[in-house]
């Protein structure tokens, strides 16, 4: 007879924000890896087309078998598409560039936006028991980032610290407030961290200042240099956090894993 396991809820974060080159797959793939050196099992959803977060794990292109394509158009379960990785308890399940036709294939599908959370209602088929799942997003507030934010608990909004970082944020929250009308009713804001910050950019500072003083508590205390070490890992196909482990971007990820867990276990 199988083994029993009870339904053990896993907090779904989606990693989201319209804009490319924020800092979306650097956050999951490193938050990810920190969660894991905390204790926690981990699993990162590339949904991304451009699989950017498959490649800096390390997992090639063509040994990507089954895809979120899979998961999202052909009913394929989340356990056959996640993969062990090199880092212990985390897994993922990977993108190749199928996902962009995703949309058109679900076009006449009523269900669509309910894609990913129905796939997620069988993680416990997983062969460990999954505490986070991470969900990188694409640069764009299309179906697929509806999808995450439909299975998603939070969300997560990496905020690049340059010129126009809070130009577009209000469209995301926008999203967000339709998706918690419509199909998600408990979705909530994880919270928006600062990412690439330079601390002797006057720019950098002047957009944590107002990012501070327009969504208050919402901002994260902890901070993500931009950091060369946290640029080099993925052509290792390897998280910053075991590239260099030292390193500024390391600390930092490290910082905000424990910034989400404190929040998190105060709420528990
Ligand atoms: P997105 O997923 O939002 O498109 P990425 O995470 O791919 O953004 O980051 C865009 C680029 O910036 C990548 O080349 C990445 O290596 C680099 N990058 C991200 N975070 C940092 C950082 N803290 N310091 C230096 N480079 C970074
Ligand atoms: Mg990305």
């Amino acid at each position: 007879m199988p083994e029993f396991t009870p339904t053990s809820k896993a907090r779904v974060i989606a990693i989201a924000n319209q804009k490319g080159g924020v800092g979306k797959t650097t956050t999951t793939i490193n938050l990810g890896t920190a969660l894991t050196m905390r204790g926690k099992t981990v699993l990162i959803i590339d949904l991304d087309p451009q699989g950017n977060a498959s490649t800096g794990l390390g997992m090639a292109p063509e040994t990507r078998s089954l895809t979120t394509y899979d998961l999202l158009v052909e009913n394929a379960a989340i356990a056959d598409v996640s993969r062990e990785t090199s880092v212990e308890n985390l897994f993922l399940a990977p993108a190749t560039t199928d996902l962009s036709s995703a949309d058109i294939e679900l076009m006449s599908n009523s269900r669509r936006v309910f894609r990913l959370r129905a796939a997620l209602t069988q993680l416990n088929a997983l062969p460990k028991r999954v505490d986070y799942v991470l969900v990188d997003c694409p640069p764009s507030l299309n179906l697929l980032t509806v999808n995450a934010m439909v299975a998603a608990d939070s969300v997560l909004v990496p905020l690049q610290s340059e010129f126009f970082a809070l130009e577009g944020l209000s469209q995301l929250l926008l999203s967000v407030r339709e998706v918690r009308e419509t199909a998600n009713p408990k979705l909530r804001i994880e919270g928006i961290v600062l990412t690439m910050y330079d601390r002797r950019n006057n720019l950098s500072r002047q957009v944590e200042e107002d990012a501070r003083a327009n969504l208050g508590e919402l901002v994260f205390k902890t901070i993500i240099p931009r950091n060369v070490r946290v640029s080099e890992a993925p052509s290792f196909a390897m998280p910053v956090l075991r590239y260099d482990p030292s390193s500024q971007g390391s600390q930092a990820y490290l910082g905000l894993a424990d910034e989400i867990l404190e929040r998190h276990e105060l709420v528990a």
